[in-house]
């Protein structure tokens, strides 16, 4: 068997066509333009191309652009201190404060700061309260991509076996939510899971978001399973995931590619939270 492919850039691109064109009906309706503020800290090369990326794509699609850049030498006050500005800017529909931060220090306390109204990532702790609830609210990127693409594939969560593997607060934990929501009966493996291989080999729908590169073979896919690559690894080859494409793609009935998967829907998935957030501001509900 050889798998269709999951075209996550076409599915990205069709998804920021309908965003804007819902931008632009928002801003006619409310006179209001929905803003996202990126704060990046230091110049790590690589979060200065990822923020890029993301004020690049909001500004094609109708969303002003609210950056602030900071020395990697601010202190933990002076970042609070903009993240709290721009939570009372009115302009600022969605705050994004790109991780990791330098020097190691821990994020969670400065994003605990971003109201939950305007999370665009999805990552404070009210909003995985709301998650785990069930509540709306604002859902993080990537999980949320990956829900997209298996819907735009017409890959039927309710009633699948899925398997995640990973529970990182940022993916596989709130991924396993999303899709226990949607009706799946959900398994997470993570780094002490025993018989990894048995596991997957039960999944209808495998997400592998462990940052093991080729981790899973074509030995851990069941014939015709949805596999969707969360893995991104910079390698002399370029991107690689953390499934053995190849091979996998012999046996899965889907496949997304790395790159060109999973890592475009993140992006569209920040843009679709900003007009949400700005959506919330005015008192409607997601
Ligand atoms: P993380 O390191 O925080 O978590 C990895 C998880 O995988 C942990 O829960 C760990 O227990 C589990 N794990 C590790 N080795 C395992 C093994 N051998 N078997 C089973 N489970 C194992 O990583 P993360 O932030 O969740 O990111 C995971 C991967 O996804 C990374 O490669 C990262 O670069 C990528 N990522 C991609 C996007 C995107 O937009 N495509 C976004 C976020 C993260």
């Amino acid at each position: 068997m050889t798998a269709q492919v999951i075209d996550g850039k076409a599915i990205a691109a069709r998804l920021r066509e309908r965003l804007a064109d819902e931008i632009r009906e928002f801003t006619a309706e409310t006179g209001t333009v929905p803003g996202l503020a990126t704060v990046l800290v230091g110049n790590d090369p690589a979060s200065e191309v990822y923020v890029g990326s993301k004020r690049k794509q909001a500004a094609a699609v109708g969303i002003a652009d609210h950056h602030v850049h900071l020395d990697g030498d601010a202190s933990d006050d002076e970042i609070a201190g903009t993240i709290r500005r721009l939570a009372d800017d009115p302009s600022v529909s969605g705050i994004l404060l790109q991780l990791p931060l330098p020097g190691g220090r821990d994020a969670a306390p400065l994003i605990d700061l971003i109201p939950a109204a305007k999370d665009v990532d999805g990552l404070t702790t009210l909003s995985a309260g709301l998650l785990a609830r069930g509540k709306p609210g604002l859902r993080p990127c990537t999980p949320s991509g990956v829900i997209e693409l298996l819907d735009a594939s017409g890959i039927e969560i309710d009633g699948a076996r899925a398997v995640v593997i990973g529970r990182s607060e940022l993916v596989g934990a709130p991924l396993a939510q999303l899709l226990i929501q949607r009706n799946a009966t959900v398994s997470v493996a993570h780094s002490h899971t025993t018989d990894l291989p048995g596991l997957t080999r039960t999944a209808d729908i495998l997400v592998a978001a462990a940052g093991r590169p080729g981790l899973v073979t074509a030995d851990h896919v069941r014939p015709g399973a949805a596999v969707i690559d969360v893995g991104i690894h910079r390698t002399a080859d370029g991107l690689q995931g953390d499934v053995d494409y190849a091979g996998v793609a012999e046996v899965a009935g889907w496949i997304t590619p790395v790159p060109g998967g999973v890592g475009p829907m993140t992006i569209a998935m920040l843009l679709r939270n900003t007009l949400l957030a700005a959506r919330l501001q005015r008192g409607e509900s997601t």
